[in-house]
């Protein structure tokens, strides 16, 4: 509960030789055993070149100073902030390195020793990650805000007026990827509870995010369908927080795990036959909370129950056996396919999704070279690294490109968000969508087929 103090292990540690990383269990420190099989799928040693933007060359960091052989630095905090988190590596690896939570640690520390600490940078933090994404009401109202920017013309107003020019590069980069809010969040979409269509098989309970709520809640609706028709009564309250996802990666852990409380709490995992989410970088993070929580003995046996429950949607839809759309009629469409890292690398979710896309009558699925090469979206990394964002969204939307598809299917919030922006910035007519949405389209229109018959 809210007013529980985080447990000793995620709590800021009270003297230097309290660190995350020394608290870490040596058996995770120690793991890599210096192959370099991982180097060649590392985006940013794939840029550089440079042993110390690699996996290996980081956790050869990690573990220095969790050997007390070298202190944290600012070299050491910009190192884990300029790696992407995309746990690419972790695919790659034959030792089974546990790289998430060797980085989600290496981040705390960092955070713990304020080596990064500035003015500006504390503010923001302090703000978005400690104050906007801990209650989700609040982020509500800045998506009113803003919806109400967008929607009385003014955001067209500013960027036509040539006013944004004034700003400084940086600012007019982050001007551009504002998004578009949606006119209803996934409340004002989606009932508390949503009976199954025809014989009731299960009973679900959908997470509808925190970001996710206010840019994407069409996918949630979307989900809540598809579950709907695939016989599952779809339990999906209207308020709901955040998963902690950005918490934990970004050094907040005792907030990360006062969410994972919040939210078992919420839904508790013995009621429900799967707890659904449809993000793969929040499914990654929500999978684990059984580790967030180890410490916690009112919570431990809970979470670890809430981790079998937890199912990512293509995932549950696969496991109990989709139901395909009716051939409809719909015209033709070739889609491709740009895999979330936190669906492939962190929950290893790779063939269901495709499984999902080929159940739709009439979609021609091509596969994307590199498809799991991250976008560059990763989380916030967009924001806090954009050169190095940038020259990934480059790669990514060239492959895009030369697959000819029209439409580019992918199952994370981020992603979408990265691809649409980049799409529209280079004037690309290639839509976006998540893979529930173009399933939940074909059931609509083959329903809508039936009846005009
Ligand atoms: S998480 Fe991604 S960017 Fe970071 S070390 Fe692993 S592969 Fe490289
Ligand atoms: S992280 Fe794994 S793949 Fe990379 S060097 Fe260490 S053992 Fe080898």
């Amino acid at each position: 509960m809210l007013g529980t103090p985080p447990p000793e292990r995620w709590r800021e540690p009270m003297n230097a030789a309290a660190s995350y990383l020394k608290g870490l269990d040596y058996s995770v420190v120690q793991q890599c055993m210096h192959c370099g099989l991982c180097l060649p799928t590392c985006p940013t040693y794939d840029a550089t070149k440079l042993e110390r933007h690699s996996p290996r060359g980081r956790i050869a960091l990690m573990r220095a100073i969790a050997d007390d052989r070298l202190d944290v630095s600012s070299i050491f905090g910009d190192e884990m902030y300029f790696c992407l988190g995309c746990l690419a590596c972790m695919t790659a690896c034959p030792a089974g390195v546990n790289y998430a939570e060797l980085f989600e640690h290496a981040r705390a520390e960092v955070e713990r020793s304020r080596v990064l600490a500035a003015p500006k940078r504390s503010l923001i933090r302090h703000f978005t990650v400690s104050w906007l994404f801990m209650e989700h009401r609040r982020l509500q109202v800045l998506g009113r805000a803003i919806r109400l920017y967008q929607r009385l013309g003014l955001q067209t107003l500013v960027r036509r007026s040539g006013i944004l020019k004034l700003l400084p590069r940086y600012l007019r980069y982050l001007e551009a990827m504002t998004p578009d809010i949606q006119d209803n969040f996934s409340s004002d979409l989606i009932a508390p509870v949503t009976p199954a269509i025809g014989a009731r098989r299960y009973r679900v309970a959908v997470l509808t995010g925190c970001a996710q709520d206010l840019i994407f809640s069409d996918v949630n609706r979307d989900t809540v369908e598809v579950l709907a028709r695939n016989g599952c009564d779809v339990v999906c309250p209207p308020e709901q927080q955040c998963c902690g996802s950005l918490h934990a990666h970004n050094g907040e852990l005792g907030l990360a795990s006062r969410l994972a409380r919040q939210n078992i709490d919420q839904f508790p995992p013995e009621q429900f036959d799967a707890i659904i989410s449809n993000a793969g970088g929040c499914g990654s993070h929500l999978k684990h909370y059984s580790q967030i929580l180890a410490d916690e003995p009112r919570y431990r046996d809970r979470a670890a129950l809430w981790d079998r429950k937890l199912k990512d949607i293509h995932e549950w839809l696969v496991q109990i056996g989709i139901t395909p759309p009716p051939t409809n009629g719909a015209a033709p469409v070739t889609v491709t396919y740009h895999e979330s890292c936190h669906l492939a690398h962190g929950q290893k979710i790779t063939a269901q999704p495709r499984q999902v896309l080929r159940a739709i009558p009439g979609l021609n699925l091509v596969e994307l070279p590199e498809s799991n090469w991250c976008c560059g979206s990763a989380g916030i990394y967009n924001i806090t690294q954009p050169e190095m964002a940038t020259a990934l969204l480059d790669r990514k939307i060239r492959h895009i490109q030369n697959t000819g598809a029209t439409v580019v299917a992918t199952a994370n919030s981020g992603c979408l968000l990265q691809l649409i922006n980049g799409l529209r910035q280079r004037r690309l007519p290639i839509r976006v969508a998540h893979p529930i949405t173009l399933l939940a389209e074909a059931y609509r229109h083959a329903v809508q087929s039936s009846q005009e018959r």
